[in-house]
């Protein structure tokens, strides 16, 4: 791809986010939250209406772009061919409701199965994350520097402690520095590429929840793989790791040690 149509279309998914600050207010005031498979899976009028935003402005400004995203089906996308957006309109949508910080919008760009832009918005602290192929990261506009390596004892880890085994957390707890989770897979992943966290895991994410990370693991030197080691399928997503390379062997070590971390 051309780098020209890459800064253009760069410029108008910015331009798309920068109109974001004029509604979300508007749409926490009048927020309406329902549950879909639980008690604990939460969808708002946030979530729904920043992506039917963002489909009406691939319609209008990049027709041929297909969406894969949260809130819909997906049914007609073929997540691997020509133009790809993943979405997650609100990751974090626990802490939207719940404490109306630490949530982010997350955008992966694939072209033909390449990662191309990347972007995570934390709205709420007013700062977009932006990765472009061959050209880094970034945050509002400053480049981000690789993360120096982090050894797993010095690392401070993230993960929902809800879902590894007792006997799990503690060897986790020995091996590393200390533990932090924010609740949004985003943000989470944003402390390891800013070089906070040594690593990240979800156990169980969908596409729209790593979408972005892809761009920033490979500009900035992180690893990013299955909790096996091996690749990722952006297209299919599930268990994954976002890691400083100095902690993500020994990590998966530990974690896959004797019993595993499964409950
Ligand atoms: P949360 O505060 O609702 O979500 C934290 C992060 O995980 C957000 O990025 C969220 O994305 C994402 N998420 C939501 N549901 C998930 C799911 N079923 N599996 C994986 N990630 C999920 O709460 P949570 O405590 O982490 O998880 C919510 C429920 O999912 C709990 O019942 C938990 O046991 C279960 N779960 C979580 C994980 C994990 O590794 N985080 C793994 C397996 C199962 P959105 O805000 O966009 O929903
Ligand atoms: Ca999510
Ligand atoms: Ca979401």
């Amino acid at each position: 791809m051309e780098k020209e149509q890459l800064i253009f279309i760069d410029d108008s998914v910015r331009a798309w986010l920068a109109s974001l600050d004029d509604i979300i207010p508007a749409l926490i005031d009048e927020m309406v939250t329902t549950t879909k498979k639980n008690r604990f899976d939460l969808v708002t009028n946030v979530d729904k209406t920043i992506q039917q935003r963002f489909q009406q402005f691939l319609t209008e400004t990049f027709p041929e772009h297909q969406l894969f995203a949260e809130e819909k089906t997906n049914e007609e996308v073929h997540p691997h061919e020509g133009h790809v957006w993943i979405m997650d309109p609100i990751d974090g949508t626990a802490n939207l409701v719940k404490q109306q910080e630490d949530y982010c919008i997350i955008l992966g760009y694939f072209v033909d199965g390449v990662p191309m832009l990347s972007y995570i918005y934390d709205y709420p602290h007013g700062k977009l994350y932006k990765a472009v192929k061959g050209y880094g990261a970034y945050v509002n506009g400053a480049p981000l520097e690789k993360p120096e390596s982090i050894e797993l004892k010095d690392a401070v880890v993230s993960f929902n402690a809800l879902v590894i085994n007792a006997n799990k957390m503690q060897e986790l707890f020995d091996a590393s520095f200390s533990h932090r989770f924010i609740g949004s897979c985003g943000l989470d992943s944003v402390r390891v590429i800013n070089g906070q966290f040594g690593l990240h895991i979800n156990t169980n994410p969908k596409p729209w929840d790593i979408a972005a990370q892809f761009l920033f693991a490979s500009e900035l030197g992180l690893k990013m793989t299955t909790l096996d080691n091996k690749p990722l399928d952006y297209a299919t997503a599930g268990p994954f790791i976002i890691s400083n390379p100095g902690c993500h062997e020994e990590m998966l070590d530990v974690l896959n040690s004797g019993a595993g971390y499964k409950k």
